[in-house]
């Protein structure tokens, strides 16, 4: 069974085109570390909320948590095959 995930901006139920999240590694394992999911229109308010809670997230020594990223979102697939979208990241860096 499908999940349907919705848009993480409050009141949107669009469906999820976008993954927001970071790396997150330390000597042994490395995943994404899920920072929201966001619609197509409302990437780059997703975006700018993960960074505050990025920024603001307790640093663990050992640990690394490589900067906020914007992912094309593939259900069914793992975080690893994500396709990250590197010039809408850009886009919304100030
Ligand atoms: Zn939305």
């Amino acid at each position: 069974m499908a999940m349907h995930v919705t848009c993480d901006h409050p009141g949107c139920n669009e469906s999820v085109v976008y993954k927001v999240a970071a790396v997150w590694r330390d000597t042994r394992f490395r995943e994404l570390k899920n920072y929201g999911f966001s619609c197509r229109d409302h990437v780059g308010e997703v975006f700018r909320n993960a960074e505050r809670r990025w920024q603001s997230w307790p640093r663990v020594e050992g640990e690394v948590v490589e900067e906020v990223g914007i992912y094309d979102y593939a259900p069914g697939h793992r975080d690893s095959q994500l396709e990250r979208l590197w010039k809408l990241e850009e886009s919304y860096r100030n």
